[in-house]
């Protein structure tokens, strides 16, 4: 692959620079904490997106996007992780369900569906985990009885990300009871605001409110609401886990945000009248850190070239899933370690340390949402080198 930029391209960048100065309110990276979690702000912004023609690049031309190359897809998400421009509120929207239906779904739809993602009319959630089914996926036993034309829906999700200000859900349910595990699940495009749909949120050990418990009792689900075939919803689960790693693995950006972040902190800090940047330990620690993050970002470059040529995401979006939430992880824990007893602090005035222990906390859950860093690391054994199968499944 060749990593320099047309003159083209650095012109897209610089549109692109351009537009985010212009329309990201003034006061943005300063008040980072205050937007971040509003919903009704994200809302507009992913509104602005669209109108600016940003909102999903890499959708072809006829469904709202720009039909975007890959470098213009490198230079968005770098110019976005530089601006620290919002995520989009709409992830699940724009980056999963919106390219599965693209691939999968009927036109009425891509007809219905497509275009109020990317506005943010429609805020999506994804309905897979359960209490007892969440590496094992296929475990699921929400249930979808058919009545007529509709389904009723009884059952529960868990750890449901947006799930509180969703309005459709992208859910899984058991529709055969008598069939093998991974036979028998159906995929349904779930209103969200029924009455036989219940959320209430799961607060993070970071204090924060992302996701939820989700309670269906007697939802409604209707036969056009369906995504692929009854019963055959399993091949379409996996499309979009595919799209969700890949997803993910774009998270190399935010990583050499992260790390620039971390030098200036070492550099800022002192220990006993040094900075800490002169600390041999620290640099050897750092120079470690940057080497596995560059490594990353290289193999996250080699994966999208691959999924370019192939128009679709292999198993080596838990590569960059693995990889890219690993490194995140070591890189608080560096940060935490490197402040000492300040680090651990989670509020102060300026918001610095509230930066380090948040995304600290946070760095976790990234090695389990989106599927573990074992699962990752099954899938990579089993589908990249070959190796014999998990024989839990
Ligand atoms: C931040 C975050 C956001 C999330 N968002 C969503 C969402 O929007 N929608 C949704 O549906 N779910 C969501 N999840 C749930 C997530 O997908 C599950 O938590 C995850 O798949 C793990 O499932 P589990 O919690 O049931 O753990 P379990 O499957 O019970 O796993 C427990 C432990 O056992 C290990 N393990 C299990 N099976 C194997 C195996 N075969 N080989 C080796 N080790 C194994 C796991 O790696 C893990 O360490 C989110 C989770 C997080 C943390």
């Amino acid at each position: 692959m060749d990593f320099s930029f047309t003159k083209h391209e650095e012109e897209f960048r610089q549109e692109l620079r351009t537009w985010l100065e212009e329309h990201l309110p003034k006061d943005w990276v300063m008040s980072n904490q205050k937007y971040v979690k509003d919903p009704v702000f994200l809302r507009n912004w992913q509104k602005e997106l669209y109108e600016g023609g940003w909102g999903a690049i890499a959708w072809p031309e006829k469904y709202g996007g720009r039909n975007a190359t890959l470098m213009e897809e490198i230079i968005y998400e770098q110019e976005m992780v530089r601006a620290k421009a919002p995520s989009p509120i709409n992830y699940v929207g724009i980056h999963m369900v919106g390219p599965t239906l693209m691939d999968i779904g009927t036109e009425e739809q891509k007809e219905q569906y497509l275009q109020k993602m990317l506005t943010g009319e429609e805020v999506w959630c994804q309905g897979y985990s359960e209490p007892n089914a969440g590496s094992d996926l296929a475990a699921i036993q929400t249930s979808a009885v058919k009545d007529g034309d509709r389904w009723i829906i009884n059952g529960q999700k868990v750890w449901t990300s947006y799930g509180h200000v969703a309005d459709r859900c992208f859910l899984l349910a058991r529709t055969n009871h008598f069939e093998k595990k991974h036979k028998g699940i159906t995929v349904f495009l779930l209103d969200m605001k029924q009455a036989g749909v219940e959320t209430q949120p799961i607060i993070q050990m970071n204090g924060e409110h992302d996701f939820n418990e989700v309670f269906l009792k007697d939802a409604i689900a209707y036969d056009a609401d369906i995504v692929g075939e009854v019963d055959e919803g399993w091949r379409v689960t996996m499309a979009l886990l595919a799209h969700e790693r890949t997803g993910i693995g774009a998270q190399v950006f935010t990583l050499e945000q992260q790390f620039q972040d971390l030098v200036t902190l070492a550099k800022e800090r002192e220990d006993h009248g040094q900075p800490l940047i002169k600390n041999p330990f620290i640099r050897k620690n750092m120079i470690d850190l940057y080497a596995r993050s560059r490594g990353s970002l290289l193999n996250y470059y080699r994966n999208l070239t691959k999924t370019l040529k192939n128009g679709y995401p292999g198993p080596e979006g838990s590569m960059d899933k693995l990889i890219v939430s690993e490194i995140t992880k070591d890189l608080f824990a560096q940060s935490i370690s490197m402040q000492g007893h300040q680090g651990i602090l989670s509020e102060d005035v300026d918001g610095e340390h509230s930066y380090w222990s948040n995304n600290y906390l946070y760095s976790f859950g990234q090695t389990i949402g989106g599927g573990t860093s074992e699962i990752q690391r099954n899938t990579i054994g089993e589908r990249i080198l070959g190796l014999p199968k998990d024989l839990r499944r």
